[in-house]
Formats: C-alpha cells, sequence, structure tokens
C-alpha cells in the first residue's frame, strides 16, 4: 500500500517524544516551525544535499544514509562551534516508503536519522515530501553564543594547525566501494566512510580558543586552502605528523598500499568530518586542559604545520624537514573531467 503525503509524514517523522528545553515552540504541522533562540545567541544553520548515485550508492544501507545524511549537516555545526537544536529534512523519493524494492528503506532511515538526532538531542522541527529521484536535502541549525563562532578568516600567522582524530580512512572506505583497492579489513574503512562521527564536543571547546576552523569533507589540502586563502597566509605541513589510523598502517605494513599512497588518499581523500584547525601554542595549551576536564571520550588532536607568510606554494609540505612534493587536489563538483 502507498501511503499520502501526509500519511508519511506523520508514520515516519513526525514523533511524539518531547525534547526537554529543546527551543521548539512549534514543531512538524503547520507552514513553519517556530523556534526559541537564547538570548544572547547566533543561529547558525547549514544545508548539504545528498544525491543518489553522486553521494551514495542507490543499494547503500538506508540506516547508515539516514545517519549520514544529518553527520555531514552537524559536522558544520561542529566546525563553527555550534551547539545543535533543529533539524529540516527534505526528502525526494521514487515511489513512497518503498525504496530499491526495499518496503523498509524508509522506517531503516529514519532510524538512523533519528538515532543521531537523539544522540545530539537535535529535534527535526520540519521539511518537505516529494516525489522523484531519491534526494535528500538536510537542513540544521545551531545556536552559538555571539561573536564566538569559529570562522575561516581569522587564522593567524604563526598559529598552529590541527586535525583531530585519524585523516584518510573514509576515503579508503570510498576506494574499496569503488573497487580501486583491496584492503584486508575493507568493512573498517567503509565503516569510517558510512558511520562518520561529527565532532561537536570539539567544536564547542573550541570557542575562544581555535582562530579559525572548518571540518574536513572535500580533503585536507582544499579544506585548509580554504581557510589558507580567506585567512590570506599559507601553510608549511610536516607530512610525518598526519595522523594515520593504526588500521591504515597495518594495511601500509602488510603491502595492501604504499605509505606515500596512503598520505596521498589522507590529503586529498575527503570524507574524514574530522575539525581541521588553527590555534595558538598557548591556547592550544588551553584546550587541552578543557579536553583533561570531558568525562566523555574526546578525539585526539595532531599538530600537523604551522600558518607562514605567502610563500611560492600556498601549501608547501615536508617530510623530516625535506621539501617533499604532493598532489593538492580534492573533491569539486563541477571539475573539468
Ligand atoms: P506546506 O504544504 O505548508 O509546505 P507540507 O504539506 O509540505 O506543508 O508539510 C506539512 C508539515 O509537515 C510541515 O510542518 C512540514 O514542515 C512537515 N514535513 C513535511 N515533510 C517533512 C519531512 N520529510 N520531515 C519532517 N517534517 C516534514
Ligand atoms: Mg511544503
Amino acid at each position: 500500500m502507498n501511503l499520502s503525503e501526509f500519511a508519511l509524514i506523520d508514520s515516519y517523522f513526525k514523533r511524539s517524544t518531547i525534547v526537554q528545553n529543546s527551543g521548539v515552540d512549534l514543531g512538524i504541522g503547520d507552514d513553519c516551525a517556530l523556534l526559541d533562540i537564547p538570548e544572547g545567541h547566533q543561529l547558525a544553520v547549514s544545508t548539504d544535499s545528498l544525491v543518489c548515485a553522486v553521494h551514495f550508492f542507490e543499494d547503500v544501507d538506508p540506516y547508515r544514509l539516514g545517519y549520514k545524511a544529518l553527520a555531514v549537516n552537524l559536522s558544520d555545526l561542529a566546525a563553527m562551534g555550534a551547539l545543535p537544536k533543529w533539524v529540516s529534512l527534505a526528502i525526494t523519493l521514487p515511489n513512497g516508503a518503498r525504496v530499491n524494492n526495499n518496503p523498509n528503506w524508509l522506517s531503516e532511515f529514519t532510524r538512523g536519522f533519528f538515532a543521531l538526532a537523539d544522540k545530539f538531542d537535535v529535534v527535526l522541527v520540519g521539511g518537505d515530501t516529494t516525489k522523484g529521484p531519491l534526494s535528500i536535502t538536510v537542513s540544521v541549525k545551531g545556536i552559538v553564543p555571539r561573536g564566538l563562532a569559529l570562522q575561516r578568516n581569522k587564522a593567524q600567522l604563526g598559529d598552529l594547525i590541527c586535525v583531530s582524530s585519524n585523516i584518510g580512512d573514509g576515503a579508503l572506505g570510498l576506494a574499496v566501494k569503488l573497487n580501486e583497492l583491496t584492503l584486508t579489513d575493507p568493512q573498517y574503512f567503509v565503516d569510517a566512510l558510512e558511520l562518520t562521527e561529527p565532532r561537536v564536543d570539539l567544536g564547542i571547546l573550541l570557542r575562544g580558543l581555535a582562530s579559525s576552523c572548518i571540518d574536513i569533507s572535500d580533503g585536507l589540502t582544499q579544506d585548509l586552502t580554504h581557510i589558507l586563502k580567506a585567512s590570506h597566509c599559507a601553510a608549511k605541513i610536516a607530512i610525518e605528523s598526519i595522523p594515520l589510523s593504526k588500521r591504515m598502517q597495518e594495511e601500509v605494513n602488510i603491502g595492501k598500499l604504499s605509505n606515500d599512497t596512503a598520505v596521498q588518499y589522507a590529503l586529498t581523500g575527503g570524507d574524514d568530518y574530522e575539525l581541521l584547525f588553527t590555534i595558538s601554542e598557548n591556547n592550544l595549551m588551553l584546550l587541552e586542559q578543557r579536553i583533561a576536564q570531558q568525562t566523555q571520550p574526546m578525539p585526539s588532536l595532531s599538530v600537523i604545520g604551522r600558518t607562514t607568510s605567502q610563500q611560492s606554494e600556498l601549501i608547501a609540505f615536508f617530510k623530516e624537514d625535506q621539501a617533499v612534493t604532493y598532489s593538492t587536489g580534492g573533491w569539486d563538483h563541477f571539475k573539468q573531467k
């Protein structure tokens, strides 16, 4: 049986659970949601679309797709130091709740979406449901104390350049899915690609300490380039400081890929959703103190380089202090092939 648009909304998107202090004065069901922004805060808004066959494979596990559709958006809020509060979801479905011949598709999709929403107390407050080729657009809204949002354009000369956790696992996951690589533990990398962890807690701790921040979605060098151009500086990067996961290093040790290839994936692959930020030495010490006081697990941090004044290359790479060359591309939907 095919549900009507409104029955679909009621069955899958409208929920009766109430999140305390959510600031939702009016949720799903009217022409607009009404949201209460606390005094002294700014609203941080970000939208990301996931299009079938461009951002995901048609046969992707719907739970993971629902999870990731929200995760990539929360990652943008994290990169601004915002606390996620609300989300809207515009979904275009080819045939009601049944996608790819799977009658459980939409319930699995929303299960993944709400698993992450509930983890961060984010409330789905509205959206749009239409028929057509499968596509998902999520818009998240968060709050940040006025003036404390982390921007791309405030990196200072001589700042340290840091990244959270490991870089490159998601890119290897995509390479596995595209049959570009065969690895000993492919599922680990596919999980890194599909079940990414938005660094919301870290973003909030960076407020007032990091001079600039971005989340790595399109590749470390491309996203670093955004900070450097916006902040009018250049960077020196120490290749050996780029944090590769233990699993990735094991794949290198076993000979499944060379160290250089691993580094190249880490530099340009994307799909990391780790935070890349600039910070003064003194503020990094303060950040480490803040992190040490947290009760929840926090990602590790690595210093991978420094901002410098303009040099011939926007990003200069070094390996044990010797200048080396790596390509610095990244993901670009409109790049000429
Ligand atoms: P309108 O026609 O006034 O734009 P709709 O009929 O599109 O309203 O939607 C009815 C209500 O359901 C609105 O409050 C809208 O925000 C909400 N809604 C529609 N689709 C979704 C969805 N996929 N997720 C969450 N809320 C939705
Ligand atoms: Mg509408």
